[in-house]
Order: structure tokens, then sequence, then C-alpha cells
């Protein structure tokens, strides 16, 4: 967003952000100033909260913005600083940034998912955020960005990638960029859809295995002699159809005798030894390997687990 929206001239060229901001943000703003042939040293303007405190008072930071105001040109913080907890007055920030002719950006890496923001409403000119602190996503989730719609027609990205092209002849991959209007048309590469091959492969190997494991157990019940009634003797049997076409990572296990505390005691046991499944009353316990981060040693534990919770009923 800085590619595009931090342009500096000759007497409008600072960046006005937090004291210990996020150090990938520290990174960006000397990277950028550098880019500029800027001197970060003058180009950057932290405000540090004041002695003996530890957050940043508002009508200070809004105090910098009306001195030095006209020498910004971009004002940048986070939605709510990582390291405090601070959630920054975006509103107002803004307002008065724009005041002053200064474009307003936010970073909401600690903010989205965790507070209510209306960016639209309060003008904010762009922002950018991950999505695995408070969406909770986990590694190599997605990215988001929001670009005021009052932005749509005059910038447009200034680095371009194919993802950004738009859609009614992206896949004719012409030679020319044509931008998607928008926060779209900034993104540059395929997000990180597409995997389903990979994660499926590994979830075959997971759950085939886990099967493969479970069936080795002496409490292990064949479909065939299980049947209806199942067995007299504490024991289960798997449900779930064993030809891995016709199922995903989910293995069900139907234990026996039916109806009896069998299958609460395993899952009570399974839980406190950090086995995490999922009950179904009265007689059923559903495992399932998460391909994307379990693990074939996991899958190890679980068996285990489920031995020792029967042999504990038996
Ligand atoms: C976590 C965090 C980042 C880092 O985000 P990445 O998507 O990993 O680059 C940046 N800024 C703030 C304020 C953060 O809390």
């Amino acid at each position: 967003m800085m590619d595009s929206f931090y342009k500096p001239t000759v007497t409008r060229y600072k960046i006005l952000c937090e004291a210990k901001a996020f150090p990938s943000d520290q990174y960006a703003f000397t990277s950028q100033a550098l880019a500029h042939g800027l001197d970060p040293a003058t180009a950057i303007i932290e405000i540090s909260p004041r002695e003996g405190e530890f957050t940043l008072r508002e009508e200070d930071i809004l105090e910098t913005i009306d001195k030095e105001g006209d020498s910004i040109a971009l004002v940048i913080f986070s939605g709510i600083q990582y390291y405090t907890g601070q959630w920054f007055p975006i509103e107002s920030i803004t307002k008065k940034a724009h005041e002053k002719g200064c474009i307003c950006g936010w970073d909401l890496a600690h903010a989205v998912g965790n507070v209510p923001l209306s960016l639209h409403a309060w003008n904010v000119d762009f922002a950018v955020w991950c999505t695995y602190k408070y969406v909770n996503s986990g590694p190599g989730g997605i990215a988001g960005l929001f670009i005021h719609e009052k932005w749509h027609e005059t910038e447009k990205p200034k680095f371009a990638g194919w993802w950004g092209h738009e859609l009614a002849t992206r896949f004719n991959m012409p030679p020319t960029f044509s931008p998607i209007k928008g926060a779209q048309g900034f993104q540059q590469s395929n997000p990180s859809a597409g995997m389903m091959k990979s994660v499926r492969k590994r979830s075959l190997l997971l759950t085939s295995a886990l099967e493969k494991m479970l069936k080795a157990s002496k409490y292990f019940v064949p479909q065939s002699e299980a049947r209806e009634k199942g067995t007299a003797k504490p024991g289960f049997t798997i449900i779930t159809p064993s030809d891995p076409l016709q199922r995903g990572a989910q293995l069900s296990l139907l234990f026996f005798p039916l109806g009896s505390e069998t299958m609460r005691t395993v899952f009570a046991y399974l839980t406190a030894n950090g086995v995490i499944g999922d009950e179904r009353e009265p007689d059923v316990i559903r495992l399932a390997p998460a391909p994307l981060y379990n693990t074939l040693k996991d899958c190890e534990h679980a068996a285990e687990v489920l031995g020792k919770a029967l042999e504990s009923v038996a």
C-alpha cells in the first residue's frame, strides 16, 4: 500500500507513526524512505508516550499532526498496538490527518476480528491486515486490504500482478495490465487456494495410517462381526467406509457394548490425554486427523490412548 500511497514531495515527505511499531512496519517505513532517496532519521516521525507513561495520549497524536502535518505525507499507525494493546482512535486520527492534507493508512493486524471497525465511515484511506491473529486463520492464512472508495477511480496499483487484472479478461493473459477497481486490483497473486491436492494427499496418508493402527487394536471388531448388535465385551468398530474414495479425513468409531458407558468413558479418557475428537451420543466418537496440522505421531498417540482407554473399561 505504501508503494501506491506514499508519494513524498520536496515539502511533504514525512511518515508519522507510533514509536516501537511492529518491526515489520518499522522496516517498511525505513525502507520506503530509503527507496525514495530520503533519510529515515528525518523522514520518519515517531510519537512516544510521555515520560512515565506506557501508552500514547490522543491529544498528543493530534497535536503532532497539527504541528507537523504540512510536511507529513503519510500518517500510519497500527489500529491496536501489538505490544501495549492500545486501541488508537482511528476515526479522530484519520480526520485530523485529512485536515492537514495527509494520507492516513492503518495496519490492522491486531485489530481485525478483535474490535469493531468501520473503515469506510471513518474515511480511512487504506488499511492492511493479516488473518492469523484474531481471525484465527493459522499459518499461511491470507491477508486483507482496504482501499477507500474515494480512491477507486484515481488510485491504481503501482506494482501490478496478474490477480489484480479485471476478471473478464484475466484468463486471456493479455500483455497489458488493466486493474479491477479498488482493493481487488491490488492483489498480486492467486491467494493460497488450489492446495486441495496436496492437502488430500496428506489426508489420505494420515487417515489410512490411523485406520490401520486402530484395526490392529485387540479391541477392534470387524464390521462383519459387529453388525447391528455389536459385542458384549468392550470394543469398537469403524463405521466409516474403508474405501478412501468414499470418505474424507474422518473415522467414526462405534463403541460396544451398545448403550453402555463405554463411549463416554473412552471419550473422557481421550480428552484428558490430549486427543480431541467429537462424541455423538450414544456410542460414536469421531476422530479426524486434520491434514493441515496433524502428524503421524498424533495418529499413533490417538491409537495408543484409545487402547489404554478401553483397557480401563475392560
Ligand atoms: C502481527 C503484526 C504484523 C505482522 O503481520 P504479517 O502479516 O505477519 O506481516 C504487522 N503489524 C502489526 C501491528 C502486527 O501486530
